[in-house]
């Protein structure tokens, strides 16, 4: 008799139930669910340079955040097996170790947008680093995601004995009381607390605008619209290479679908579509490794590009010896 898929599931249903039921409670039953997140550390190689991912945490992304139509952003949701809203979006950062020197690029939320974040120091502490060997942070962009790691709760740098690397015109837009008068008021507390990062590394703080090499091996992007500073980080190690692109996909289903749609907290929409397609056609000419902060953990991947259609292709799982 054929099998029908819906008697296949009810068939290994059945068996499934006889092995993990036994009559009377065993080893299972003393092993609880450990509820609590575990830290999340991928590592690879790009050419010589060893690449940490580091999962600070996830929130949550409504498809309402999207200017999309909505039927379509649902279709695209369903298509890739997700609940058309909200996203868990993952908030990732990278450590990225050039010699004996160790680079953070970026540094989560800590505790501004709730529990589910903040977890970067415990995946620095899984793979043996503590904040006081950072020798630099580069900040992607200023938003709070990305900058409250910085900082503790009492304003103070968490990342000692860092350099704090940001664009100028991050840091001119995150101080310009006017822009600040004109943001709505959600969004007016980031500009405090990019305010306060800065002002805590005040002392060793390091500006870039453009291109700019940083430690020879490593180069910054810029990719504005976003943020008006907001960069990616280019490494290049032998025949390697590796493009961290920051915020330019928040919404992996939506946006290589449709790279005209940007989340509403994006300071200039257009200039920040621009961006997008210019690093996807960017990184599918290229055939480079991509980074992303808000791609599924730990965020590697490839672009393709099929008549004008992209596509998002994750990286193989790499071990690193
Ligand atoms: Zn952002």
């Amino acid at each position: 008799m054929p099998i029908s898929r819906r008697n296949l599931f009810a068939v290994s249903a059945g068996l499934a139930s006889i092995a993990v039921l036994p009559d009377s409670p065993g080893a299972f039953a003393s092993v609880p669910a450990a509820k609590t997140p575990v830290p999340g550390v991928i590592r690879r190689k790009v050419g010589k340079i060893e690449v940490t991912a580091l999962l600070d945490g996830y929130m949550e992304m409504s498809a309402a955040l999207f200017k999309a139509p909505q039927e379509e952003a649902a279709r695209l949701a369903r298509e890739q097996f997700q609940p058309a809203s909200p996203r868990l979006s993952p908030v990732n950062a990278y450590l990225i170790k050039l010699g004996d020197r160790l680079m953070l690029i970026d540094t989560g939320a800590a505790n501004l947008f709730g529990p589910t974040l903040g977890k970067v120091p415990q995946a620095l502490a899984t793979v043996g680093v503590k904040p006081e060997q950072i020798d630099a942070v580069l900040l992607t962009h200023m938003h709070p995601d990305h900058v409250g790691g910085a900082i503790d709760q009492h304003g103070k740098a968490v990342y000692s004995n860092a350099e704090l690397i940001v664009s100028e015109a991050d840091f001119r837009y995150w101080h310009d009381d006017a822009a600040l008068g004109q943001a709505p008021a959600a969004f007016k507390p980031f500009f405090s607390g990019a305010r306060a990062v800065t002002s805590a590394y005040q002392k060793r703080l390091t500006q870039f605008s453009g291109e700019t090499e940083v430690f020879g091996e490593l180069r910054t992007a810029p990719l504005p619209g976003h943020t008006p500073g907001h960069s990616g980080v280019v490494l290049h190690s032998g025949d390697d290479a590796l493009f961290i692109w920051a915020d330019i996909v928040h919404h992996a289903a939506f946006q290589f679908a449709h790279p005209e749609w940007g989340p509403a907290f994006d300071v200039d929409a257009n200039q920040a579509a621009a961006s997008r397609k210019r690093a996807f056609d960017q990184a599918a000419y290229d055939r480079i490794l991509i980074a992303g902060m808000h791609i599924p953990f730990p965020g590697f991947g490839h672009i393709a590009s099929d008549n004008g259609k992209y596509r998002f292709v994750p990286a193989e799982w790499q071990y690193v010896l």
